[in-house]
């Protein structure tokens, strides 16, 4: 029987290490593609359009949307996030477990169009080391770390949408735990519906 992959959902408040996360998990383990979201956001140093994102002006992703382009999309400190639909599309029926790493109202749109779909949630392992984080990326200004961290404590009342937090204090031991949560979500009857109904059928002759 084919697998079939999960729609995996990872957010948590920016700086808490969500893509050093995934891009380790990619790494480490098989089976996993990384969707790549479009923004409208500025590139930052050392990012490349179609690797950490689709850079696109207003206008073009305005079109994306007109045309059913984005599974979802969400405005994040001013700027406009998407994700294409025809790649995560095309893994999730190739078997995949696809990784969309999005913010909380995108992460509440994808659960209910895809009831499947599995929710993340990264911490820190306090609001002074995401602050630390944040800082010592060194891509944003004071003024906007301030900002992120203010949207990260509206943030965290969502974080109950999610079906699991993992806080991300050891690198290496959250990434294992993360590959494992989304192990054990392989085997939830409710993923394995076919599976289930298949073993009925044949047991039915035992009766
Ligand atoms: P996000 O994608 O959530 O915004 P990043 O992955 O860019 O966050 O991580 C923010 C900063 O924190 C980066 O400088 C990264 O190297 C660092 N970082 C990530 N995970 C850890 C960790 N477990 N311990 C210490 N620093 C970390
Ligand atoms: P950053 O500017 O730090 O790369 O991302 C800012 C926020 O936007 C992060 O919380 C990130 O997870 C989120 N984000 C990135 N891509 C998408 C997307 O396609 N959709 C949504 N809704 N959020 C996204």
């Amino acid at each position: 029987m084919k697998r079939k992959g999960i729609l995996i959902v990872v957010s948590g408040f920016s700086g808490a290490g969500k893509g050093t996360l995934v891009k380790k998990l990619i790494e480490e383990y098989e089976g996993y593609a990384l969707s790549i979201s479009a923004t409208t956001r500025q590139p930052r140093p050392g990012e490349e359009d179609g690797r950490e994102y689709f850079f696109l002006q207003k206008e073009q992703f305005e079109r994306k949307i007109a045309e059913n382009g984005l599974i979802e999309y969400a405005c994040y400190c001013e700027n406009y996030y998407g994700t294409p639909r025809e790649y995560v599309e095309q893994q999730l029926a190739d078997g995949k477990d696809v990784i969309l790493e999005i913010e909380i109202q995108g992460a509440l749109k994808i659960k209910k169009q895809y009831e499947d779909a599995l929710l993340l949630f990264v911490m820190p392992p306090s609001a002074e080391e995401l602050r630390r984080r944040l800082e010592g990326r060194g891509t944003e200004t004071k003024e906007v770390i301030d900002k992120r961290m203010r949207r990260a404590a509206e943030e965290a009342e969502g974080i109950e949408a999610y079906d699991y937090i993992v806080i991300n204090d050891d690198l290496d031991i959250c990434v294992r735990q993360l590959h494992e949560i989304i192990t054990a979500a392989h085997n939830t009857p409710e993923r394995n519906k076919e599976f289930i109904e298949n073993i009925r059928t044949e047991l039915e002759g035992e009766k």
